[in-house]
């Protein structure tokens, strides 16, 4: 192999050139990348950009030797050549890592998106004491968005369709423990609340009513952004479609070695029997070693399929919330650990935090939230990895470490 290129210059696609180089391959790697930033991470734009205590989340990599075209957008695939704004690529290598594009609503009002560090500095400058900040979506970025924006004292309404937060992630039973936290931030919550469109005035609600609005925030979640590759006979399915290596498939053409990584890759879950796609910072992170391993047809058995167990974090009015694994199964049973409804301590001290766990009829963990409980996660990950169970009764009580329990088996 003489030349790979990586479509795409976000997390994803900069690990991929860092673990090609790792493994030795000493080819040509071209990265293209559709903003003028090289690779940075996205997290913090929601947290540490937004409340300006960083303003900058480029990544350390080395990326010596790899040539970088930034600004540059990948407009078309022909097996063996990337189209792109710039002319063409040739390659006989492909990673694709062109990552989600957030949705927004039809209409024409002034609205904004989380996703690039353009967007969180445009968002910041907006952010002022009384502004009329209309944010849609209770999900993670729009909880995270009304903390700071509440802090800084805008007047903020989170406007959900469904019943509780977090919902698609959580269920409605555990999503509805956030409920409080938005009313103590100060920030009004409107459930089951459905918006048609956004005009120049605010947001247009089902039914008409109009939510005044000096500036809007559209959290609804993301697309994985692969329309570039309509047509290029790669399988695509809500991402692309590859194995549980990560290698992509041409359908009824020839075509080089592809893998696909990050938040576009919908990669069949050995684990879990069905395709994934997780937009996940830790997805982002980890699968980048395996796609480039495929790549370069190394032989590593079992090491080099990508079986996580999915793993997202999120920061939100003054908790760290974790979550790992897959929640909603049905048949499942919710098991809370510690009490949700408990209140803060009045003298400031730390909270003990409460976590749920999901578990299988056959008693294995399936799924982990933790509030404020990060040791609860660190084992929960670690037993989850390994497919095990512990007793559901004692899980409750947080007076045994997960760690203990977990050891108990
Ligand atoms: C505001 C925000 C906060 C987040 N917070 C968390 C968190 O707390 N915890 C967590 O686990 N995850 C979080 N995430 C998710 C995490 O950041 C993503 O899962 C991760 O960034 C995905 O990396 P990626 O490289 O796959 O995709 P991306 O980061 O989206 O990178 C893809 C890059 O490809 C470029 N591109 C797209 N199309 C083309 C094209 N045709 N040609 C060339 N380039 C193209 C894009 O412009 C982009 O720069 C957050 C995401 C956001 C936006």
């Amino acid at each position: 192999m003489r030349r790979i290129v990586i479509a795409g210059a976000g997390m994803a696609g900069g690990r991929t050139a860092v673990e090609l180089r790792r493994r030795g391959f000493t080819g040509e790697i071209t990265m293209v990348g559709a903003e003028a930033h090289r690779p940075y991470d996205r997290p913090p734009l929601s947290k540490a950009v937004l409340t300006g205590r960083i303003d900058d989340t480029t990544l350390p990599f080395d990326l010596d030797g790899v040539e970088v075209l930034t600004g540059r957008r990948a407009t078309a695939l022909r097996p063996g050549t990337v189209e792109t704004d710039a002319g063409p690529l040739e390659h006989d290598g492909l990673v694709i890592a062109t990552g989600a594009d957030p949705v927004t609503l039809p209409g024409d009002g002034p609205v904004r998106v989380l996703r690039t560090i353009d967007d969180a500095h445009g968002l910041r400058s907006a952010l002022r004491p009384g502004l009329r900040l209309v944010i849609v979506g209770a999900g993670w970025i729009g909880a995270e968005v009304a903390t700071t924006a509440a802090a800084i004292g805008a007047e903020v309404t989170v406007v959900e369709a469904a019943d509780s937060p977090l919902r698609a992630a959580l269920g409605p039973v555990v999503g509805a423990r956030t409920i409080a936290w938005y009313a103590r931030a100060g920030v009004t919550l409107r459930l089951g609340t459905a918006v048609e469109r956004t005009t120049a005035d605010g947001l247009v609600l089902a039914g008409g009513e109009v939510l005044p609005a000096d500036e809007i925030l559209i959290g609804i979640g993301a697309r994985p952004s692969v329309g570039w590759l309509a047509g290029s006979g790669l399988a695509l399915e809500r991402g692309v479609v590859a194995d549980e290596r990560l290698a992509a498939s041409w359908e009824g053409v020839d075509g080089p070695p592809v893998v696909a990584v990050g938040d576009c890759a919908a990669w069949w879950s050995r684990r879990y029997g069905r395709r994934l796609r997780v937009e996940h910072w830790d997805t982002a992170q980890q699968s980048p070693s395996v796609g480039a391993a495929t790549l370069l047809g190394g032989d590593e058995g079992d090491a080099a399929v990508y079986d996580p167990v999915p793993y997202f974090w999120s920061e939100q009015f003054g908790w760290m919330v974790q979550f790992a694994g897959m929640s909603g199964v049905e048949g499942d049973a919710l098991v809370w650990r510690g009490d949700p409804d408990a209140p803060r301590p009045a003298d400031g001290s730390r909270p003990v935090g409460w976590s749920a766990g999901w578990f299988a009829p056959d008693g294995h963990l399936r799924g982990m939230v933790t509030v404020g409980r990060p040791m609860d996660m660190v084992a929960a990950r670690r037993l989850m990895m390994a497919g095990g169970g512990i007793d559901p009764t004692r899980f409750a009580d947080v007076a045994v470490t997960m760690k203990e329990l977990v050891a108990a088996g």
